[in-house]
């Protein structure tokens, strides 16, 4: 599965990213609560694992946010065992469930698992933009009918426009959904990939894909 972790506690970060790597999941850890809420609302994740104190933005309000913004990533937020109160309120605002600092090991996958259960279903059949149509569950892609052979980092970097629907997309959130963190990818690769996405999805008019000056991409109906 891939594991978004928001957290800003070094320790508690790393502890989740090995346990979860371990079992054989793909992690992806934020520190910042706004980063968080923006690359949950971008890219697909299986799970969220979210904390409630972060800097930026509270967990409880990038859960509220993402719900209202229709993201129905199941949410497993962490809260303090001093502080009940932030229980009901994580699960008011959209949780699915939650564990209380320190847990066990063996009970954070456990939940890990249940959340990720009851999540399946809420997943988009279809996307589509402008006669483009993008099916996630077969990762196929059609124009007007007609599949398109995407290499996987092309489908990726679609899906993650096509998603957002109308929005400007920053060039870093881009990398790091389609890159991952870290990587040696800089801007102009992203120019080249976009150039050639461009060629194999958008060649009718009016354009489907919009070069957003200064900042990144947005992809929407003419
Ligand atoms: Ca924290």
């Amino acid at each position: 599965m891939q594991v978004l972790v928001v957290e800003d506690e070094q320790q508690m970060a790393d502890l989740l990213r090995r346990t979860l790597e371990e079992e054989g999941h793909q992690v992806i850890v934020v520190t910042d609560g706004r980063e968080g809420l923006e690359i949950a609302r971008c890219s697909p994740f299986d799970v969220i694992i979210l904390d409630v104190m972060l800097p930026g933005m509270s967990g409880i309000a990038v859960a509220r946010q993402l719900r209202e913004s229709r993201v129905q990533t199941p949410i497993l937020m962490l809260t303090a065992r001093d502080a009940p109160s932030d229980i009901v309120k994580g699960l008011d605002c959209g949780a699915d469930d939650y564990l209380t600092k320190p847990f066990s090991i063996d009970i954070l996958l456990a939940r890990v698992r249940a959340v990720s259960r009851r999540g399946a279903v809420a997943r988009p059949v279809w996307l589509e933009i402008g006669g483009v149509k993008l099916d996630p569950a077969s990762r196929r892609v059609t124009r007007d009918g007609q599949v398109l052979g995407l290499t996987p980092r092309e489908y990726k970097l679609l899906e993650l426009m096509m998603r957002n629907p109308g929005r400007a997309i920053s060039r870093d959130t881009i990398l790091e959904s389609v890159w991952g963190f870290g990587s040696e990818v800089n801007e102009n690769t992203l120019e080249v990939f976009m150039r050639q996405l461009r060629l194999k999805v958008d060649t009718g008019e009016p354009k489907l894909i919009h070069t957003v000056r200064g900042f990144g991409y947005r992809m929407q109906e003419p």
